[in-house]
Formats: C-alpha cells, sequence, structure tokens
C-alpha cells in the first residue's frame, strides 16, 4: 500500500456515567470523593486514501477538559502528515507542547492521537494491533476488578465474583487498603473461602497504606496466597516498594498511576515491583508503552497493564512473558463491539486495528468536539 495522508481529525469529550457511585481505599481514608464517571478524549483520524482510525484517552475525577484543550492545540499540526510514521508524528505533538512537559495532562492528551495512529495503522494492515505488534497468543488471562470494590458489601462482591467466573474471567481482585485493615482481613478471608485455593485473587490498596502497615499486613496476607498486592504504597515510592518486594514471598505490583516512562524506569532501577502496571492512555499512548515493555521484559518483569482493557489486551497479547489483563465492563456502552471471556482469558479480537466503533451512546454523551482538516 502506497503513503497515504492525515486529511481529517476529530477530537471529542466524552462523558461516561457510572451506573453508581464508586469508592476505593482512597475515598475510604477521605482522599477523594465516590466516583461517579469518567471522561473520555477521543481522536479519530481519517486519511486521503479513506482509511480510519480511534483512540482514546480517559481521566478520573479531574482532567478531562485540560486533555481536550491540549489536544485541541496540537492536533491541526498533523494534516498532511503520513499516518504510518508514528515515530516522526509523535515528535512533532510532544515539541508542539513542549512548555508543558513530557508527563501528566500533555503527553495523555498525545496518547488518543497515538492509539489512533497505531489503529489505522494495524486497519492499513488488515490485522488487530496485537498481530500487527507480534503477538504472543492469541489469549489472555484476564481478572475483574470492578466486582471487588469498596462500596460493595462483602456479599455482593461474593456474588459478583462468582458471575465473573461462570462468564470466563479466571482471577478475582479485590480492594483493601481501608482505614481499619482488620475489616480488610475479613473481606479477604471471606472472598478466598468463597472461591476456594485454586482461583487467581489479588488485592489493592490504591496506596493507602504506609511502609509498616504495607509490611505488617503483607506477612498477615500471605497466607492467602495472593497474585499479588498492588499499589501498597504511595505510587512514586520506589524504595519503600522495592523493600517490601524484598521482603514479601507475594509479588509486588505497581505502575498504574504513573504517567510517564521516565517515572516507570526509576520503578524499574529501584526493583521496585515484581509485576508492572502501565496503562497506556496515561503514559502517552502504545509508542511510548512499547518502549517501556521492552524494558519491563529486559528486567525480568510480569506485567498486568491498567484499566482500558480494549487496548491493553492487543498490548498483553504481544508481551513476551504471560501478562495479565483487566476487566472492567464499564467502557462496554461507548462500543458496538464485545470482548470475548472464555476459560479465564479474554481472546483477542480477530477484527483489524483495536477492533472497536464507537456507538450512538458515545455520541449522545459527547459534551465537545472539534475538527481539523477536511472531511
Ligand atoms: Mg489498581
Amino acid at each position: 500500500m502506497p503513503s497515504d495522508q492525515i486529511r481529517h481529525i476529530r477530537l471529542s469529550s466524552v462523558v461516561l456515567p457510572l451506573e453508581r457511585p464508586v469508592s476505593d481505599a482512597k475515598v475510604l481514608t477521605g482522599r477523594q470523593k465516590p466516583m461517579t464517571e469518567i471522561v473520555f478524549l477521543f481522536a479519530e483520524i481519517a486519511t486521503a486514501g479513506d482509511q480510519h482510525g480511534i483512540g482514546f484517552s480517559y481521566s478520573k475525577r479531574a482532567g478531562g477538559p485540560a486533555q481536550y484543550a491540549h489536544a485541541k492545540e496540537v492536533a491541526a499540526g498533523l494534516i498532511g502528515e503520513d499516518p504510518s510514521d508514528i515515530g516522526k508524528v509523535y515528535d512533532k505533538l510532544l515539541w508542539a507542547g513542549a512548555s508543558v512537559g513530557r508527563s501528566g495532562v500533555a503527553t495523555q492528551a498525545i496518547a488518543a492521537i497515538d492509539i489512533a495512529l497505531w489503529d489505522l495503522k494495524a486497519k492499513r494492515a488488515g490485522l488487530p494491533l496485537a498481530k500487527l505488534l507480534g503477538a504472543h497468543r492469541d489469549s489472555v488471562r484476564a481478572y475483574n476488578t470492578s466486582g471487588g470494590f469498596l462500596h460493595a458489601p462483602i456479599e455482593e462482591v461474593k456474588e459478583r465474583a462468582s458471575k465473573s467466573l461462570a462468564d470466563g474471567i479466571g482471577g478475582i481482585k479485590i480492594k483493601v487498603g481501608q482505614p481499619d485493615t482488620r475489616i480488610d482481613l475479613e473481606r479477604v478471608r471471606a472472598v478466598r473461602e468463597h472461591l476456594g485455593d485454586d482461583v487467581p485473587l489479588m488485592v489493592d490498596a490504591n496506596q493507602q497504606w504506609d511502609r509498616p502497615t504495607a509490611l505488617r499486613f503483607g506477612r498477615v496476607l500471605e497466607q492467602f496466597d495472593l497474585v499479588w498486592i498492588e499499589e501498597p504504597l504511595d505510587a512514586y515510592d520506589a524504595e519503600g516498594h522495592a523493600q517490601l518486594a524484598a521482603a514479601l514471598d507475594t509479588p509486588i505490583a505497581t505502575g498504574e498511576m504513573l504517567s510517564s516512562v521516565t517515572e516507570h524506569v526509576r520503578l524499574i532501577d529501584a526493583r521496585a515491583a515484581d509485576i508492572i502496571q502501565p496503562d497506556a492512555p496515561r503514559i502517552g499512548g502504545i509508542t511510548p508503552f512499547l518502549r517501556l515493555a521492552v524494558l519491563a521484559d529486559h528486567n525480568g518483569l510480569q506485567l498486568a497493564p491498567h484499566f482500558a482493557m480494549e487496548i491493553h489486551l492487543h498490548l498483553a497479547a504481544a508481551y513476551p512473558r504471560e501478562p495479565w489483563v483487566e476487566h472492567f465492563e464499564w467502557l462496554n456502552p461507548l462500543f458496538n463491539e464485545r470482548l470475548e471471556t472464555l476459560d479465564g482469558r479474554m481472546l483477542v479480537p480477530d477484527r483489524p486495528g483495536l477492533g472497536f466503533t464507537t456507538s450512538e451512546q458515545c455520541a449522545a454523551w459527547t459534551v465537545d468536539s472539534c475538527e481539523f482538516g477536511t472531511r
């Protein structure tokens, strides 16, 4: 296929309401309010050759309007570029916004565009993104998170865990990190007893323990044979995570809050985690994610990307070591397609690109949009 040119870009801001307010430990310690919605930045790119790509970034609680505003400022420079030259285009976007940095909101705005470019590239090749990248597998171990939040009473957590397993999801994660660790302990014990010893179980403290609490409670949790303890400490406490990872048999997972490859490198260099949890939209897109994946594999780390299974399923399928992908059904209303789970694994769709088109509901939840180039 000959080279092509970016002809048109549409950016949109979409507010997805959650069915009910969601609380993790950050709410129970009083640091955040329950989450009621997620704000998405969608980027849709069309080329002169009439190829199309779609990508998205997102923010929780705050930052959505800022991501949209930044993308709006830098996107016009893409018109006329060859969409296959993702490295060049990515650098151009970074330089356009260099004054506000290479992490956080600025690169999260670029992420939506970058993801759209990868989607487009895979579609041009007629391949699912995982295959374009070089897949190691056509399905990825999947675990459910959405059923294990702290606003849900334990009986509901157990019910929803059973439903997840019946739906073909392989593992269950529940939230911990409450001010009273005895309540956490009761919930973990109840879920472990409910699931039996064979179901992979993870816990996530969402950064709410200090170092002594994480060590003492981490030792208590060893009896439950957890797949990992997630975010036991502040996301930026590399040294604390490293001490914990060395002291406990249970693997330590972290990284979802970080917003650049550079921040992740600090964790990797400190040997802070056994399992790294990057989030492509949060660290600037698929381009930086792939760079990080090479470093993580080189350092012998396992991978369990955070959130956005619609994107991360492909990236996990292309990671050398057997990864996990996180199941959330929250984004389903935004798209016309659904991902399948079977025998504990999520199947990589055989549709080209990411394999998603946005729904009419997504259009109805659009609060702002802008366009560049010609339709
Ligand atoms: Mg988490």
